[in-house]
């Protein structure tokens, strides 16, 4: 007789019965649900306070967030502060988390260069998020990038064609998608990367005109 595969491996188990964000933090930080934890530094779970309006989903940390501890502290993260700043959304009103919260990357040379989560790995991970989302109680939840985008509102969405447009979701009363501002920092040349942070927060802007409703 073939035995029944076996269930997935996922964070569920280690969700505290009455979660709290310290308590989910302290958690998160000895899981070993996917194999990821092997090759992070540590767990980076997300900041900001519960009750937060908004609610920031990028696809892992990177190499300064690892180091760090804490989510969008390196590059990506100071032009995401910009943005939010020209938006007009207060940062210490959102909360910003991953769906991975471990970096996953790959060696070349001294460097660590990201690599793209997986299904498995994403699937793991989901619990934590899940419980981040339930505990913060966001009004909007803004996915940045593609993994983000794809995880949380499924395959059919891409993030090129529906940027800025808000999609019906379980997740909060408001959920959409823009591009992550590390693919801003990616863009080929000055202008193209001045065009892009100009769309980036025009997309933010739209969230922010979002929050001034009553
Ligand atoms: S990536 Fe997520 S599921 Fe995998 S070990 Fe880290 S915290 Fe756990």
């Amino acid at each position: 007789m073939v035995p029944a595969p076996a269930a997935l491996p996922t964070a569920a188990p280690l969700i505290p019965p009455r979660p709290t964000l310290p308590a989910l933090r302290d958690a998160a930080a000895g899981c070993r649900a996917c194999d990821l934890w092997k090759r992070g530094t540590q767990t980076v779970f997300g900041e900001g306070p519960k009750g937060a309006d908004v609610l920031f989903v990028g696809e892992q940390p990177g190499n300064d967030e690892d180091l760090a501890g804490r989510p969008f502290v390196g590059p990506a993260g100071k032009l995401f502060d910009r943005a939010l700043g020209e938006a007009g959304i207060d940062r210490a009103r959102t909360y910003v988390t991953n769906v991975v919260k471990h970096f996953k990357w790959e060696p070349r040379g001294k460097r660590r260069i990201h690599a793209k989560p997986n299904a498995l790995e994403i699937t793991a991970c989901r619990p934590w998020l899940e419980a981040e989302i339930a505990v913060v109680k966001p009004r909007i939840v803004v996915c940045l990038g593609a993994t983000a985008a794809i995880a949380l509102l499924g395959k059919s969405f891409r993030v090129t064609k529906q940027r800025g447009e808000f999609v019906p979701s379980p997740l909060a009363p408001l959920v959409t998608a823009t591009v992550h501002p590390s693919s801003i920092l990616r863009a080929p040349d000055e202008d193209a990367r001045r065009l892009e942070t100009d769309r980036f927060i025009e997309d933010l802007r739209r969230v922010a005109q979002e929050l001034g409703r009553p």
